[in-house]
């Protein structure tokens, strides 16, 4: 038979109290004043603290030094408001060590509707709370592990550009941002000229440090955020950008860039075009046309540049997408 807790007798109902498990703090509002009137054994186990030293004390003073702010502000609200809440905060036990707690707390009301009682429950949680926090740090380690495997994967190995699969991919985004919006934009294709002559007679180790310092001139030459720059394949790179500042600055930027090549004056002695190491550089521009891939541009750049290295290498040799611009080249069908 269910037992109305009115037939229950006041000895037993504090007999309960003491015998739960979790500790329960029962306080008496007076005024402005609310002081602790009752704890029960398991309160005096998880906080050290005894029953008298607490009695007559507020139990705010015990868990408002907490780290926990926000949840001390959702309390102090909760308490202001005279509603019940719970939250999960440290709470410091007589030591000053803080074990994490569940509090809660709720007023107690007169039939009068007076509040004249809060009655507090403090669970310990820490084991809890600290699987929660080492499931959390675990998981963060392993979405930032998975960000730089992401980052390793899109990266070549030996001149730390972005690798033609990246290049790629970020290509097809950056080509339907530009047909969107009917932006220009252009693609270099920049080969090195008589790379094979430089690592037949310089060896393969200064030839993978040439193609470093070209890689480490290309990228410092496109730094701007917008700009993408990958290392297409073997000796040759590819330059990916909006043009703001029309196509003339472009091509301008890469004749600065062929000719800082030259000033990092890597001897290539077997080169038929110089005595130091030399760029061929083909570029594709215009709004990317409805309907085309995204690999349109990089193939009409890569056309050019093939032009460039049968009129001399050393050169930069440009098409156009953009109908009303004078071409040096008609754009492959
Ligand atoms: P061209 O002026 O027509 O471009 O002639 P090239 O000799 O540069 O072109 P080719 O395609 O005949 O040779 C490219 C050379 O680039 C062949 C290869 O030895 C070299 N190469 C490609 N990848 C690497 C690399 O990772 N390290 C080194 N050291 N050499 C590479
Ligand atoms: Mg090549
Ligand atoms: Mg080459």
């Amino acid at each position: 038979m269910v037992q109305n807790t009115a037939s229950i007798s006041s000895d037993l109902l504090a007999e309960a109290l003491k015998a739960t498990v979790d500790g329960i703090v029962i306080s008496e509002v007076s005024g402005d004043q609310c002081s602790i009137i009752f704890v029960n054994p398991a309160f005096e186990l998880l906080t050290g603290y005894t029953a008298d030293e607490v009695l007559g004390k507020d139990y705010w003073s015990y868990i408002q030094d907490t780290e926990e702010q926000s949840e001390i502000e959702v309390l102090r609200q909760a308490v202001f408001n005279q509603e019940s809440c719970r939250v999960t905060i440290p709470i410091r036990n007589k030591k000053g060590e803080p074990f994490w707690s569940e509090l809660s707390i709720s007023p107690v009301f007169s039939d009068g509707g007076q509040l004249t009682h809060y009655i507090a429950l403090q669970k310990d949680v820490t084991e809890r709370v600290e699987k929660e926090k080492s499931i959390q740090e675990r998981h963060e380690t392993l979405l930032s592990l998975k960000d730089e495997l992401q980052e390793l994967a899109s990266r070549d190995s030996l001149t730390g550009l972005y690798n033609r699969r990246y290049f790629g991919q970020e290509l097809k985004r950056l080509w339907a941002v530009h047909q969107r919006l009917e932006a220009t934009m252009a693609v270099a294709f920049i080969d090195i000229d008589s790379f094979k002559l430089y690592n037949d007679h310089y060896g393969h180790l200064e030839g993978d440090k040439a193609l470093k310092a070209v890689a480490d001139k290309i990228s410092e030459s496109f730094s701007r955020k917008a700009d993408l720059v990958a290392r297409f394949g073997g000796e040759e790179f590819v330059v990916v950008a909006t043009l703001e500042n029309g196509v003339d600055s472009f091509i301008k930027h890469l004749e600065r860039l062929r000719q800082s090549i030259i000033d990092l004056k890597i001897e290539n002695q077997y080169s038929a075009v110089s005595s130091y190491l030399t760029i061929s550089t083909g570029v594709c521009y215009g709004v990317p046309p409805k309907d085309s891939s995204s690999s349109l541009f990089t193939r009409d750049a890569d056309i050019a540049m093939y032009q460039a290295k049968k009129t001399g290498r050393n050169r930069i040799e440009v098409v156009s997408y953009e109908p009303d611009e004078e071409t040096l080249l008609k754009p492959a069908s």
